[in-house]
């Protein structure tokens, strides 16, 4: 059989959760939280399904959850968007970045890529016969280099992917690199996705800037979301894309024939559940109390840590004390002290080390508290 994937193998988050559990060590590997999610959205998922919500809904998404997140996008992003026509629902942001991209690439094209890159987004290119042009992240601050990004344009650039704020290094966009990219696409017929699923999860004041804010970027932009980031459930595997009417169009031509409609009663359910604006107004504080909480505990580790603006996600950089490389490292960490890591060369094409591996704090205090107790005879 000739792969269309060759040098694709497994997954890293299904390499070390599995390894973190035949060793049962605390799982700081792939991101998801550990803690439970609000009872009163379960409640309204059983409700749901007692109503008789329990049949296929639209193919675009239920009308109700789809004209509550033009609700929630227009009052954080004073984003006008069309429920019919902008927004599908999907079965997860895996898959609506997956559908992004498949209904636009062709073989030959261009789509650049910043790295470390999100697991999904090289196999997603490549699958669709197109290439990958990776344009690093500036190490420590993973900051873009937007010399490098006019750079990798060419006449075959189709796409250019962000994420935003970013797995896994948790650096975060400002206003100021979204003014270049518009100065970069402005004339040319170049598409963007971007990953926005941690658009809560910010920390220090910083707000997230939606690519929804940036008439000239939205134009042209699939922007996927994921609710299991969001509220706690991302076993649920609900998520979402936002995309100008043609775009749309084209995204649901291939959505309806890949799964065509996405779980009715979890949609209902979160549909009836966004009223309430507090579950995601207060995130942004909830998780900068888990991630000082980790980084106070692990004071007395010999990590040195890079700056978390956003996601879920701190890189602990240990390269003054071992040389090993950082996919070992991980393993040592998972078999030897019980607590599993994401090494970040494999976010890397060509497995640039830079001697960092990333820890989820989304986790309940005390799992934090005894990861760093683990951790701290490093
Ligand atoms: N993009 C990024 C950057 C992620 O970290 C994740 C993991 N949640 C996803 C996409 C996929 O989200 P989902 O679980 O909704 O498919
Ligand atoms: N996004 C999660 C992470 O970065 C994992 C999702 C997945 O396992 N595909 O850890």
């Amino acid at each position: 059989l000739q792969s269309k994937l060759p040098s694709v193998g497994t997954t890293i988050f299904t390499v070390m959760s599995t390894l973190a559990q035949e060793h049962q060590a605390i799982n700081l590997s792939q991101g998801f939280p550990d803690f439970a999610m609000d009872p009163r959205l379960i409640d309204a998922v059983d409700q749901a399904m007692r109503e008789g919500a329990n049949q296929y809904t639209h193919m675009n998404g239920h009308p109700l959850l789809r004209e509550r997140i033009a609700g929630k996008v227009g009052h954080l992003y004073g984003a006008g968007v069309d429920p019919q026509t902008e927004i599908t629902v999907t079965p997860g942001a895996t898959y609506a970045i997956y559908t992004s991209l498949t209904c636009i690439l062709r073989p030959g094209d261009e789509v650049i890529v910043f790295e470390p890159a999100y697991d999904s987004y090289i196999p997603t290119i490549e699958v669709n016969g197109a290439t990958a042009v990776r344009v690093p992240l500036q190490f420590p601050h993973y900051s873009i280099d937007w010399d490098l990004v006019k750079k990798a344009i060419t006449p075959r650039t189709r796409m250019i992917l962000l994420n935003t704020p970013h797995n896994p290094t948790g650096s975060v966009w400002t206003d100021a690199d979204f003014r270049m990219l518009e100065t970069l696409v402005e004339g040319t017929d170049i598409l963007l996705m971007s990953d926005e699923v941690y658009e809560h999860i910010t920390f220090d004041g910083y707000r997230h800037p939606s690519i929804l804010k940036y008439p000239v970027l939205r134009a042209r932009a699939f922007a996927c979301f994921s609710f299991g980031k969001a509220y706690h459930c991302t076993g649920w595997k609900i998520g979402y894309c936002i995309a100008p009417p043609a775009l749309t169009t084209e995204f649901r031509k291939v959505h309806q024939f890949n799964c065509f409609s996405t779980n009715t009663p979890a949609q209902l359910g979160l549909a009836r559940y966004l009223e309430n604006r507090e579950a995601y107004e207060s995130l942004p504080a909830f998780f900068q109390r888990k991630r000082d909480l980790f980084l106070g505990l692990m004071k007395d580790s010999p990590f040195r840590w890079l700056d978390s603006k956003g996601s879920y996600f701190v890189l602990g950089s240990y390269g003054h004390f071992s040389q090993e490389p950082d996919t070992d490292f991980a393993i040592r960490l998972t078999k030897e002290y019980g607590v599993a890591v994401i090494p970040v060369s494999v976010f890397y094409q060509d497995g640039k080390d830079d001697k960092v591996v990333r820890f989820c704090f989304a986790k309940e205090d005390k799992t934090l508290e005894e990861a760093a107790r683990r951790l701290t005879s490093v």
